[in-house]
């Protein structure tokens, strides 16, 4: 994987050490204090072993221009971006590389408003990173850092509060989970044991050794689903490092895929009311199917998890997420949340008395195949371009990168924010289709790359 530092509306990625030295980390805190101004910034991280490292180095760049740093110490992204609004603050830092592998970290950068950074502050915020012109203060003006120990079990009230505990308690669930011994280690069966089940833990050492790819891909889930079959689990879900993507296991031990999260979500909460439903450009046709069932209204924006919560607030969504497992209950907050996503899908498994594989059945089946190619964004760019010519059949969707779709297919080309290549997904009714299209979209841009 190329190495650099990659800034992005996601915030900041490097390898910890190479690229993310605690030099650039400080001057990354600077920029963000001087935009944010003085008041508490909320900094909390997942378990990598460099995040004891960036915590530092992001503690000295906040102090230096007069914030006020609260620790809420290793917790999942989510957690941070609500203990935002709870304690209100000016801003909050994550200090995570969510799904990248181990030897990554990085920082996201979250407004007072509990949301990650869109654009144009982000954009604001890089000049300042560039430019250097950092908030200069007097002795009068330092403030000390504050440990605030409680952002976990503040999550956790905020969750069990939404949702109907004792509908969820009656049933006694088995549930499996598997944390990759990242963000989730701790809340995770902390909830799941609140919510009256007996918890199977897989990989809950919060040590931040990976002992699988973060993803939580089926390909990634072998071990969970084993457990779960082995032990007889109702269900298993599994996490990403920063726990803001929930992937699940069904009663079988199969890994159903993280597409199917918020397909589940979506029947769920439009079953229970009406409204709009709010996802990305690249997130799969079932959530088509399922919005026209119950009669509600999609939007689709730009992949990235501000611009799917920026619409939601604006749209008064009744649900959001992205297609990676990650879902938005805009009734708790507007973040992607792991741990929000495994209390309503208890909720929905305890309501309507079937298996999660009878749930799973009901959702429009389609076939989603994610590839990715090693690219520069620059290269991709120009790509991009070249790459209409090749589909003249097809209506095309130029909301974030190329998508070109048909009646019941798709493949959208799309340049990462957040690693140097160029994602490719495709989706049909069948998994051959959906493989042939992007394995001709996979040589297409080889050639065009080329
Ligand atoms: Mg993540």
């Amino acid at each position: 994987m190329n190495q650099e530092l990659i800034m992005s509306v996601s915030g900041v990625r490097g390898i910890a050490g190479k690229t993310l030295t605690p030099s650039v980390l400080t001057r990354f805190a600077k920029a963000f204090g001087t935009f944010s101004g003085p008041g508490k910034i909320i900094v909390g991280r997942d378990t990598r072993a460099s995040g004891e490292m960036l915590k530092h180095a992001v503690f000295l760049g906040l102090i230096s221009c007069g914030c006020e740093v609260i620790d809420i110490g290793i917790c999942p992204t989510p957690t941070i971006q609500l203990s935002v609004r709870v304690l209100k603050a000016k801003g909050g830092i994550a200090i995570t590389a969510s799904h990248n592998p181990i030897e990554w970290n990085g920082l996201k950068f979250i407004s007072s408003n509990g949301m990650f950074m869109d654009e144009t502050h982000a954009q604001r915020l890089f000049k300042i990173y560039q430019n250097g012109r950092f908030r200069k203060i007097s002795c009068k003006e330092l403030r000390r850092e504050q440990v605030y120990p409680f952002a976990v079990h503040t999550h956790i009230k905020k969750i069990l509060n939404y949702l109907n505990r004792d509908l969820i308690k009656k049933r006694k669930f088995k549930v499996a989970i598997d944390c990759c011994n990242g963000a989730g280690s701790v809340i995770s069966p902390l909830i799941l044991r609140k919510l009256g089940c007996s918890v199977i833990e897989v990989n809950t050492k919060p040590d931040g050794l990976f002992p699988r790819n973060p993803e939580p891909t089926p390909e990634n889930l072998g071990v969970l689903s084993s457990v779960v079959k082995s032990k007889r689990a109702d269900i298993g879900f599994a996490y990403d490092s920063d726990a803001d993507r929930l992937s699940i296991v069904s009663e079988e031990g199969i890994a159903i895929g993280e597409e199917k999260t918020l397909a589940l979500a979506v029947d769920y909460i439009l079953s229970k009311k009406k409204g709009v439903v709010v996802t990305n450009v690249s997130t799969s046709m079932a959530i088509d199917d399922i919005v026209k069932k119950h009669g509600g209204r999609l939007v689709r924006t730009k992949v990235g998890e501000v611009n799917v919560s920026k619409s939601a607030k604006a749209n008064k969504a009744v649900i959001a997420g992205e297609g990676n497992g990650g879902v938005i209950i805009p009734a708790i907050h507007y973040g992607r949340d792991g741990i929000s996503a495994t209390g309503l899908i208890l909720q929905y498994l305890a309501s309507s008395r079937k298996t999660i594989s009878e749930l799973v059945s009901l959702v429009p089946q389609y076939c989603i195949v994610k590839k990715k190619i090693e690219i520069s964004r620059e290269k991709a760019m120009s790509v991009l371009k070249k790459l209409k010519k090749e589909y003249k059949d097809a209506r095309i969707d130029w909301t974030d990168g190329l998508k070109v779709l048909w009646k019941d297919s798709w493949i959208h080309f799309r340049a990462s924010g957040t690693e140097p290549v160029m994602r490719i997904i495709a989706e049909a009714k069948t998994k051959e289709r959906a493989e042939q299209l992007c394995n001709t979209g996979m040589k297409t841009v080889n050639k065009l790359k080329s």
